[in-house]
């Protein structure tokens, strides 16, 4: 520490300290300086005390009050007797306002660089220029290459612009200085060093006495508020032209309710424009905010959705709501209208679908055991009418059993081919043909107070349909057609061809895109209401007495157009009338003449040696009993097995294989195989009440295979067997 001690101080400097010049002298000097200058003094006063003069110092003094001061020192060197003669004066002030220039120019320098905005003076009469920092690096320049006094500032600066630009610029600036008019412009500018940003750059001019004498400005980098413009732009284009592509309509409304915006598909529901307009209103037509708003916690920033139909289009919406919550906290609500109508009829029709399903499956089960007993009690009761006297009443008796049966046999039939269980064996058919072979037919169903107008497509494609089919379907149709009508009317039948395009199958629920046929039979008889065409293909619906309908009908349409890929459309309107339109796969080979039904008489057997395989005894009893009658030699047996072991033993010929399909250990198609090792030329006839999946897909024959239907007459079966072996 330093010793010294103040020998003599005057009044000013107790007025600037405020301390007494008593208590000045009686510490030593040091002890009056502000720790921090404590060193630096000392080294000063060395300094002094060393014999070299001190032009000026500054140090902090504390006061009395426990404040401090900046004095400014100015003193002697030491003279002999170590003295050392100084003045002192206040620069307290001085030092403050120098301080806060500091501060605030760090203040401007921190602000230029972080808003990127430069400054720039330029002195009209100097024709000089100052710039700050940030206008050189906007510029992308150093200032030691471009210094303050340079004449170059504006042809630099002028470079930058884009050469169309350039001229614009230098104009503006002309004006400024001549005319004094001020400028805001944004261009896009290319620094010296090559990098394109964007820039805004404004002048004003600055008058003394009426004349300008310098133009102040600044020159900002906006090249990201620039570039946020245009990814703002183009995400408001991108969502702009989802809005205006989406099918849905949408809506956003504000928390009074009031519609900020539609989207094209909603205006086009709504047939105008209603932003502005409250939504209940405008959507729903009410005077206050509907129910769903209502209890709705929208504005609390939750989701909700509701299902409506709108009575001006019968169309069914599912409507979800949710918020959008914006920047300042505030919510819009967004309401999106989704059309579910296809939907929802792509559901029922599901749900039709399967139900026709299991109730189709149960109807093939019950009918194929059906068959086997109609097959027995048809078949005793022909062979006992052979044996009975046709003058006795016993003869008469059994005539009804069989007609009984026979209508029996019908309705399991049809149920059958509702079922898709119908065995058939198709062919390449024209259409036209068919239908032309069974209008006489029709006529008599009909009967004379109704016109049958028929329409035959020109050019018609073929189908590949088992025929007797077709004749189904018309026979059900036309009935149906005749039923309709009370008094007189007309029935008409057309064929046509058409074809369905993906993008008509896309607008056109339930079509599917292919070449088709159309069979088409349409009356102008009672129609049907909604109830009763809903239900109108499922087996046992009929409107009609008991005697006169079963309600098999349109099932058994049904599950022959399902069976060969096709679809049926049903057009009906109370009052008006029906029209049933029945699309067939269209097949392109050459179609087979329509064959004469030979009504010869029953056809006997030569003799020929028949081997006769069927699990169900009763069944297999009268087969064998016909064609013995039929005078064929009969091997019989109720398992495969047991019948390849006939076969091995039997010594002469077997001309024909007539076996069940389904059987236990073995189905009929792998016993036929077997049986064909021990006999090549084996021809193999098989019945069933209807075919699994063993004998063929879907009940569809192969060609060449012989097939007899249970259950069957006794002239059935003759006719067959005789065919077969005839056949070779
Ligand atoms: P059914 O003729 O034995 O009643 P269908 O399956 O053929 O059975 O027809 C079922 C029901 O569909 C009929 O009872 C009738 O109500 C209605 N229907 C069918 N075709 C027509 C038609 N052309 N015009 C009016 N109703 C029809
Ligand atoms: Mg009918």
């Amino acid at each position: 520490a330093h010793t010294g001690y103040f020998t003599h101080c005057n009044p000013a400097l107790s007025s600037i300290l405020g301390f007494s010049s008593e208590e000045f002298l009686a510490r030593p000097f040091i002890e009056f300086v502000h720790p921090n200058d404590r060193q630096s003094t000392i080294n000063e006063v060395e300094k002094q005390i060393a014999g070299s003069p001190v032009a000026k110092f500054e140090n902090r003094y504390i006061c009395k009050d426990g404040s401090y001061k900046w004095l400014e020192w100015r003193a002697t060197t030491a003279d002999e007797n170590g003295l050392v003669y100084a003045t002192a004066t206040d620069i307290t002030e001085r030092k403050r306002v120098e301080k806060e220039l500091q501060r605030s120019e760090a203040l401007l320098k921190t602000t230029e660089q972080l808003t990127k905005v430069g400054g720039w003076e330029w002195d009209v009469e100097k024709q000089t220029m100052f710039w700050t920092n940030e206008v050189y690096r906007i510029h992308g320049l150093q200032q030691s290459e471009l210094p303050p006094g340079s004449k170059k500032h504006i042809e630099q600066s002028i470079e930058c612009y884009n050469p169309e630009d350039r001229p614009v610029i230098s104009e503006a600036f002309r004006n400024c200085v001549e005319k004094g008019q001020p400028y805001d412009l944004e261009f896009p500018f290319n620094t010296v060093k090559g990098r394109r940003i964007w820039i805004r750059t404004i002048a004003k001019p600055i008058k003394e006495n009426g004349t300008i004498v310098r133009i102040i400005g600044n020159i900002i980098d906006i090249s990201d508020r620039k570039k946020m413009k245009k990814t703002l732009q183009e995400s408001e284009v991108k969502y702009r032209s989802m809005m205006n592509a989406m099918k849905d309509p949408v809506y956003i409304c504000s928390k009074d309710y009031r519609i900020e915006y539609m989207n094209p598909a909603m205006i086009r529901t709504l047939d105008h424009d209603a932003t502005g307009e409250k939504c209940f209103k405008a959507i729903h037509g009410l005077d206050e905010i509907c129910t769903w708003c209502r209890h709705d916690k929208i504005f609390q920033n939750k989701c909700f959705e509701y299902d409506i139909t709108s009575p001006k289009n019968n169309r069914h919406y599912q409507v979800s709501n949710s918020p959008i919550v914006h920047e300042d906290g505030s919510i819009s609500k967004l309401t999106i209208f989704k059309d579910i109508t296809d939907l929802m009829l792509m559901e029922t029709q599901y749900r039709q679908a399967q139900k026709m399903e299991s109730v189709g499956r149960l109807a093939g089960g019950v009918a194929h055991d059906f068959n086997n007993a109609l097959s027995v009690i048809m078949g005793y009761t022909e062979l006992a009418l052979m044996d009975a006297d046709p003058a006795g009443p016993l003869h008469a008796d059994l005539n009804q059993v069989l007609k009984a049966g026979r209508r029996a046999t019908d309705i399991t039939r049809q149920l059958l081919a509702f079922a898709r269980k119908q065995t058939i064996a198709p062919e390449v058919l024209d259409l036209n043909g068919n239908v032309e072979s069974m209008l006489k037919m029709i006529r008599r169903l009909i009967g004379e107070d109704i016109d049958l107008v028929w329409m035959p497509g020109k050019g018609l494609g073929n189908v590949k349909m088992d025929p007797s089919q077709i004749d189904q379907i018309l026979a059900n149709l036309c009935v149906n057609a005749r039923d309709a009508i009370e008094g007189v009317g007309s029935i008409t039948i057309e064929t046509e061809n058409i074809v369905f395009d993906a993008a008509y199958c896309a607008d056109h629920l339930g079509f599917v895109p292919g070449r088709f046929v159309l069979l088409a039979v349409s009356d102008n008889g009672c129609g049907m209401d909604k109830e009763t065409l809903s239900n109108i293909f499922e087996p046992f619906f009929t409107t009609k007495d008991v005697d006169k309908g079963t309600g098999l009908g349109l099932s058994t349409v049904y599950g022959i157009v399902k069976q060969n890929n096709g679809f049926i459309n049903v057009y009906s309107e109370p009052g008006k009338g029906t029209g049933i339109k029945i699309y067939l796969p269209r097949h392109d080979s050459k179609a087979v003449d329509i064959q004469e039904e030979s009504t010869a008489k029953i056809p006997q057997g030569h003799g020929e040696t028949i081997l006769l395989v069927e699990d169900a005894l009763s069944i297999l009893k009268l087969a064998e009993k016909i064609l013995n009658g039929l005078g064929y030699t009969v091997l019989s047996d109720d398992t495969p097995k047991g019948a390849i072991k006939l076969a091995q033993d039997h010594k002469g010929e077997i001309h024909l294989l007539i076996t069940d399909v389904i059987m236990p250990e073995m189905n009929g198609l792998e016993l036929s195989e077997q049986l064909k090792s021990l006999y090549p030329d084996l021809k193999c006839m098989f019945m069933s009440g209807y075919t699994a999946n063993a004998i063929a897909q879907h009940g569809v024959l192969d060609e060449g295979v012989h097939f007899i239907q249970k259950p069957f007459s006794r002239s059935d079966l003759a006719k067959k067997v005789r065919k077969v072996l005839d056949q070779n």
